[in-house]
Order: C-alpha cells, then sequence, then structure tokens
C-alpha cells in the first residue's frame, strides 16, 4: 500500500468542474495535501493535436498566478514559456512611442504566456500526482451541491467537497445561484477581437519585445503581447457598435489606417487585410460576475465561476490562481477542508469584487488616461514617492499586481488614504507657490495689493481645484 493511498484514505475525496487554467492548479494544490482527486472537464485533453487556444491566445501572468504556480512547483517552467514585461508602450496616432514601467524593480514584471501552453502544463503537473486523476469530455449537465456532478452521457461523479472551476458559465454557479445567494452580471458594451501579427523574415520580433504594447484612442483601444515564437498576439477592445463598422477587409484595413496608421505596415497590409471580413472571428463579449458566498454545502466555486471579470487588469486568471493558495491558507489554519471551504466562502467575495471594479476603472486607465500629462505625472509622483517614503507610500498597480500578500479590497482602501494624502500635498505646494507668485508679482508692482488679495484667493482655488480634476 503507497503512502499516497494511506493518506487519501482518511482525506475528503474531491471532485474538480473544469480543467482550465485554475482547476488544474486546484487539483496540483489539493493533491499535494493528500486528497484524492478527479478532475472532469469538457473539452479534449488540450495537450492533443489541434487543441484551440481557447478565450484568448496568451495572457498575463504575474505574481498572484505566480505564488499558486510556485506552490506546484511551476514557477521555472513558466519563466521558460514566457517573454517578461517590466513596461508598457505606448503608441500615439503620430507613430511617436514612449514607455510607462510597470514597477520599480525588476522583479516588477508581467509576463506573456500562451494561454494553451500554460492550460497543458498545469494539467501536466497535476497528472504527474499520483492521487490525480484527469477525464476530458466530460460535460456536466447538472449538480448536487452536496458533492456530485451529472453529466450529458456518463455515470454521475461524487466526492466529499466539489470544486466548481468551470469558467464564466459555470453549471456549479447555476445551481448555487438557486439558494441564497448573491449574484450580477455585466456585459460591458466593448467586444475583442484578436489580430495575429508574425514574426519578421528573419524571425524577430516586429515591435519591441519586453513590452505589452497599448495604442490608446479614447473610447477604444488596441493592445499586442509578445509570444515565445517571435509573433505578437494583437486584441482590439472596441463598443459593439464599431465593430458593426468593419466587417468587411475593406473597412476594417480603412479603420486601421485611421487609428492606428504605425501598425499597418508593422502586421504587413495583406496580412492584416486577411483579418477582418467575412469567416474571421467578429468581436466577442466580455462579461463580469459578481456572486456571494462562494461556497455552499459541500460547493465552493473558484476562479471565473466566482469572479468573471473584464481582462483590463490582467487579473482574472491571476486571481482565480490565487483562490487556490487563500483557499490552502484557510485550510492550514482549521486542517479541515470543509471547514475551510466555509470560512472562506464568505470572505474571499470582498477580494474578488474588489478586483472585478478595479478591471473595470483599468479599462478606462489603459485606453484613455494613459495618455493624460495629469496622469503620467501622478504615476511618476507615485513611483518617487514610494522610492523616497518606502512602505508609506505604494502605486496601486504595484499593489493589485505584485504584492499577492496584501488583499485586492486592501489595495484599494489604501490607495484612496494614499490618494486622498497626495493630492492635499499637491494642492497645499500649489496653493504656496501661487501665494509666492503672486506676492512677488505684487513686490515688483505689476500688481496692487488690492488686486493680489482678490486674486490670489480666487486664482489658488481655480488652480488647485483644476489641478485635482
Ligand atoms: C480576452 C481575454 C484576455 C484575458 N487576459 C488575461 C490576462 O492577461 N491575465 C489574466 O490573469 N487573466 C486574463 N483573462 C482572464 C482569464 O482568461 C480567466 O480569468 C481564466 O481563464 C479563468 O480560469 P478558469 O479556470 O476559472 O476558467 P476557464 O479558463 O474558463 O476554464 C474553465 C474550464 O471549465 C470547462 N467547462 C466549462 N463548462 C463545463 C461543463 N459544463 N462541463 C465540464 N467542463 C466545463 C471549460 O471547458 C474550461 O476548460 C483574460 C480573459 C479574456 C476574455
Amino acid at each position: 500500500m503507497s503512502g499516497i493511498f494511506e493518506l487519501t484514505e482518511l482525506k475528503d475525496r474531491i471532485i474538480i468542474a473544469g480543467g482550465g487554467l485554475v482547476g488544474g492548479v486546484a487539483a496540483a494544490m489539493l493533491a499535494d495535501k493528500g486528497h484524492q482527486i478527479d478532475l472532469y472537464e469538457l473539452r479534449d485533453d488540450p495537450r492533443n493535436e489541434n487543441a484551440a487556444a481557447g478565450r484568448s491566445i496568451n495572457l498575463s501572468l504575474s505574481h498572484r498566478g505566480m505564488r499558486s504556480l510556485r506552490q506546484i512547483g511551476m514557477e521555472e517552467e513558466c519563466l521558460a514559456n514566457g517573454v517578461k514585461m517590466p513596461a508598457r508602450m505606448i503608441h500615439k496616432v503620430s507613430g511617436e512611442t514612449y514607455e510607462v514601467p510597470y514597477g520599480r524593480t525588476k522583479e516588477h514584471f508581467i509576463l506573456s504566456i500562451s494561454r494553451l501552453r500554460l492550460n497543458q502544463m498545469i494539467l501536466t503537473a497535476a497528472e504527474k500526482r499520483e492521487n490525480v486523476n484527469l477525464h476530458f469530455n466530460h460535460r456536466i449537465t447538472d449538480v448536487d451541491l452536496s458533492g456530485t456532478l451529472k453529466f450529458s452521457d456518463k455515470p454521475d461523479a461524487s466526492g466529499d467537497v466539489l470544486i466548481g472551476a468551470d469558467g464564466a458559465y459555470s453549471k456549479v454557479r447555476s445551481k448555487m445561484a438557486r439558494g441564497v445567494f448573491d449574484f450580477s452580471q455585466t456585459y460591458i458594451p466593448h467586444g475583442y477581437k484578436e489580430l495575429v501579427m508574425d514574426k519578421a523574415e528573419n524571425g524577430d520580433w516586429r515591435l519591441p519585445k519586453n513590452y505589452l504594447h497599448i495604442w490608446p484612442r479614447g473610447q477604444f483601444m488596441m493592445i499586442a503581447l509578445p509570444n515565445l515564437d517571435g509573433s505578437f498576439t494583437c486584441t482590439l477592445f472596441l463598443p459593439f457598435e464599431m465593430f458593426k463598422t468593419i466587417e468587411t477587409q475593406e473597412s476594417g484595413i480603412a479603420f486601421m489606417e485611421e487609428h492606428f496608421p504605425d501598425s499597418i505596415s508593422i502586421f504587413g497590409r495583406d496580412n492584416l487585410m486577411k483579418q477582418f471580413g467575412p469567416g474571421t472571428t467578429p468581436g466577442l463579449p466580455m462579461i463580469s460576475v459578481k456572486t456571494s458566498p462562494h461556497s455552499v454545502d459541500n460547493t465552493v466555486i473558484v476562479g471565473d465561476a466566482a469572479h468573471a471579470i473584464v481582462p483590463f487588469y490582467g487579473q482574472g486568471m491571476n486571481a482565480g490562481m490565487e483562490d487556490i493558495a487563500v483557499l490552502m491558507d484557510t485550510y492550514a489554519k482549521h486542517n479541515d477542508l470543509k471547514s475551510a471551504i466555509k470560512e472562506y466562502g464568505v470572505f474571499r467575495p470582498k477580494d474578488a469584487h474588489a478586483i472585478a471594479d478595479l478591471a473595470m476603472y483599468n479599462y478606462i486607465e489603459m485606453r484613455d488616461l494613459v495618455t493624460s500629462n495629469w496622469f503620467l505625472f501622478r504615476r511618476s509622483l507615485d513611483r518617487l514617492l514610494a522610492t523616497v517614503l518606502p512602505g508609506s507610500v505604494i502605486p496601486l498597480y504595484e499593489m493589485v499586481v505584485f504584492r499577492p500578500q496584501m488583499g485586492y479590497s486592501n489595495a484599494i482602501e489604501r490607495n484612496k488614504k494614499q490618494s486622498t494624502m497626495i493630492d492635499w500635498t499637491l494642492a497645499a505646494a500649489a496653493t504656496a507657490s501661487l501665494a509666492f507668485a503672486l506676492k512677488k508679482l505684487t513686490r515688483e508692482g505689476t500688481l496692487s495689493s488690492l488686486q493680489f488679495d482678490k486674486l490670489s484667493i480666487g486664482s489658488a482655488q481655480d488652480f488647485v481645484s483644476s489641478l485635482l480634476k
């Protein structure tokens, strides 16, 4: 009798719905605690030939996701399979570019990685644990929250604990929603469409490689993430109304010429043209889902099943993988999985809601604010203050992306306090400078004392409020 078998005899048997990015991590992590795991996935094994990439070709992996992947021994493998992006590169309509770093140290980078490759690696890591069984081509049609999955054409599967990692349109969540359960979903009025920028003839990347490229255009934008093979995956984020105007090859290329003129020669006109028109992927929807609690009975939902978010903070998968690490921390505290699930299900929604809100906000930042001088000034100031006042000021992006030890909701709270403090300091500094300048003018006789009294108060107030806008 193997050691693992002895252990699993005593431990809750776990069934997992969904073998995507989060389900696979859950399988590996819980297997390491000695549980017997059976994971059920709708699709064929993505490690087979001709597997589809899924909802996006690549995505950005950062510290929260990496924390969980490190725990299952995958950090090195991920780094070897990704491209580091320590900064964004902003492309203006004029073709000029500038960079905005993501953080302040060399550890502050996000990693561009293929979704398919990552999913394959996670499943392989899970399967290496002898107490994990993966079952593909299993379509879940119904769920019993005491721990049973029902399939379209296969016998039921039961366990002591059920983990719902079946994505944004989760069957497990649907079943939970029939009870005492808060649920909201929002489709944003924008869709996304991926475009492939092939590698250059010499095999090189056609844009500087170690950046997340952004073409912000106010109400819409395009981004590009590098792939290991020299290509870039670009994504257009547009209002659906706008997608309707670019349904032909001609209108697609005309749109690109008007708004992203520098990209035409980089894509190659013919290559780009082929990616518009009949038969190509249209604009796809993006959904944001909030739920509470995340557990009912013996069942817990994780990843997109619990909190699908819009992709503008690059945190959906990261938050989902973090769910599992947080669940394991709770488990370590209780030493009992069912108690851990109960507690986790009540406290985790706060952080899930926080990242859903942050992701919505970041859409405006990425497509619009990132071009404003005030925004760029504040970003530089935040970085400067974080360097001269370490521990007192931490930029929001850094808290959200690079500080897994801080919950998303704490990051929002702390940022509010910091922003108020910085705004007041700026306002005080602006008022003092203005008063000084006016006084100087008065001394020099340019303004009379009377004018100064009237002007200084009103102008300083206007100036300060214009700064804070
Ligand atoms: C365009 C786009 C870009 C994104 N970019 C990023 C990014 O850069 N960084 C980031 O962190 N996140 C990103 N995300 C979010 C990320 O894709 C998700 O948060 C992540 O995939 C969630 O993983 P999951 O395992 O919870 O769900 P999924 O990856 O959706 O996996 C769910 C699994 O459940 C299976 N399943 C579903 N229904 C059933 C059923 N009835 N029976 C059996 N199995 C079922 C599915 O086949 C799937 O394999 C992006 C999302 C989009 C749309």
